[in-house]
């Protein structure tokens, strides 16, 4: 039976202010430190935040590059992405890069609400009509080895902040890719073809936002959202946290 999509749900509501209140509680027991310069007692620092360093204009409005004008890049014109548009909320680096590496690698899943809450500010400067949220699922066996995905811990709370419901299998991995670091813009498209399957039931005619930790081409996200479209999405935007350089990064994404 087709999903009809409301606003969240009482029980993703319930889950959320659950969660919340378990991380207040374990904040006081076990204080946390900031990422980017340990500070105690806080999550991200209020000193740290401001060193972030916001993706703002001019950028392609397709990809979200950073460029010299806001005209569609020439990678946008010679190979049209799969999703609408895609924003990244701040460059990769400083306390960003390091908050997004303790949420994927050192289970500081806490991290994912402060950083929902970077991408809710970033998506409130945009005219983004959207029905529901997902994000860019692992492979099964990631998820097993991971415990969790690290970009479902953004979008929940994301989902929550703008009050549209969250939906995990929207999408799925049916391909396990290998690491995106050392390829080249080519390879990484070439690496990620076919690797989604979305959900009809769940996606089709609706307009879907697409979450994930960081960009680097896109490639991944476009694949994704090529998935999405082909399941019936009307529309498909994306967001992530941050955005890193093709070379020089260690990132997995895409
Ligand atoms: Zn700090
Ligand atoms: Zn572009």
């Amino acid at each position: 039976m087709k999903q009809e999509l409301t606003a969240v749900s009482k029980r993703q509501q319930f889950s959320y202010h659950f969660s919340s209140l378990m991380w207040n509680v374990l904040d006081w027991i076990f204080p946390p430190d900031c990422p980017g310069c340990g500070k105690q007692g806080e999550r991200f620092c209020e000193k740290c935040k401001n060193f972030v360093q916001p993706l703002t204009d001019p950028l392609c409005p397709v990809c979200g590059e950073p460029g010299k004008s806001n005209a569609v890049c020439d990678d946008c014109l010679s190979y049209p992405p799969g999703f609408d548009a895609l924003r990244a909320y701040a460059v990769f680096d400083g306390p960003v890069r390091n908050a997004l590496h303790r949420l994927k690698y050192r289970d500081d899943i806490s991290q994912g609400d402060v950083l929902s809450k970077f991408l809710f500010d970033l998506y409130s400067c945009l005219n983004w009509q959207i029905d529901l949220v997902t994000a860019i699922p692992l492979s099964k066996e990631r998820l097993r080895s991971r415990g969790y995905n690290q970009a479902e811990r953004i979008a929940r709370p994301f989902a929550f902040r703008i009050n549209k419901p969250f939906y995990a299998n929207a999408v799925e991995r049916i391909k396990n890719t290998n690491s995106q670091i050392d390829l080249s813009l080519f390879e990484r498209r070439e690496n990620v073809s076919g690797a989604f399957y979305a959900n009809s039931m769940v996606v089709n005619l609706k307009s879907v936002i697409i979450i994930d930790d960081v960009s680097t081409t896109g490639s991944t996200i476009s694949e994704c959202a090529r998935a999405l479209k082909e399941a019936g999405a009307e529309k498909v935007y994306a967001l992530t946290v941050a955005r890193a350089p093709l070379k020089g990064n260690n990132t997995r994404s895409g």
